[in-house]
């Protein structure tokens, strides 16, 4: 049974710091905008998979954001394995929150309205958005996204990874996050960082589906941002943009490099 509620007023913070200091502090320890905050899913235990939250510490890292080594890298073990190191949190973030009920109430919107929400992927976004309760999702006004898609897609949807997570991308859990981001009505900025990788190699010249390019971009069409730029490394077909007519988002054409070797999948 929960014990009594106290309304701590007795407390100095609230007696001798005006509420608009109050707001200040919360923003110097729960915000950096300038700074993303990862979501990072790790595997708890086997019933309850957890999520953390990790600050970016890898900002000029020159690869695509879901190859941050914020979400972990892949380091030899012995025996000629490989072992991904789940990383959790490296900030006292949500201490503060936890410290007072009237903290919290006060600070809370801060936490969400004021970082950039860095998702791995769909799964990534759908699993946060699952533990979250709704009042809390609508507070996220700065996401981004970053995730890398296989092509052919008939080809991509017999390779997906084992935990769901990017690489590749499942198409079907795309869609359900672009669905789940066009809840959000106060969204401000939104940017996506998306590379398409196609199957017969990176450098191979082959061009990408068009049908399949459409099915990747058209769940976009639903989301609505003041700012919302796709990142893309590949040009797209005109007849690819004319069929996304009129485009709610700008297109970034950007040739990133990425490192194979230390983001193995699976
Ligand atoms: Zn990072």
């Amino acid at each position: 049974m929960a014990g009594p509620f106290h309304a701590q007023k007795q407390s100095r913070l609230f007696n001798l710091v005006s509420a608009d200091v109050r707001l200040l502090i919360y923003e110097a320890v729960l915000a950096d905008p300038d700074r993303m905050l990862h979501i990072v899913s790790y595997r708890g235990n086997r019933h309850r998979p957890c999520m953390g939250h990790w600050q970016c510490d890898d900002a000029e890292s020159p690869l695509p954001t879901w190859q941050h080594s914020c979400y972990g890298i892949w380091t030899p073990e012995s025996g000629g394995t490989y072992r991904r190191r789940e990383p959790r949190s490296n900030s006292n973030l949500v201490s503060m929150l936890l410290a007072c009920r009237v903290v919290y109430l006060e600070a809370i919107t801060v936490l969400y309205n004021a970082n950039v929400f860095a998702f791995k992927g769909a799964h990534g976004l759908i699993r946060f958005h699952s533990t979250l309760p709704a009042q809390n999702w609508n507070r996220l006004r700065r996401v981004n996204v970053s995730t890398v898609f296989m092509m052919p897609r008939r080809v991509s949807e017999g390779i997906y990874s084992r935990d769901n997570s990017v690489p590749p991308e499942n198409y079907y859990a795309w869609g359900e996050a672009c669905s789940t981001l066009a809840t959000l009505t106060y969204l401000q900025h939104l940017t996506i960082d998306m590379t398409i990788w196609n199957y017969r190699g990176h450098n191979s010249t082959n061009p990408f589906p068009p049908e399949d390019l459409l099915s990747i971009l058209e769940p976009l069409k639903h989301i609505k941002a003041k700012f919302f730029e796709v990142e893309l490394n590949t040009a797209l077909p005109e007849a690819v943009k004319t069929s996304l007519e009129p485009l709610n988002f700008s297109i970034k054409q950007c040739h990133r490099p990425y490192d194979t070797e230390s983001f193995r999948q699976g």
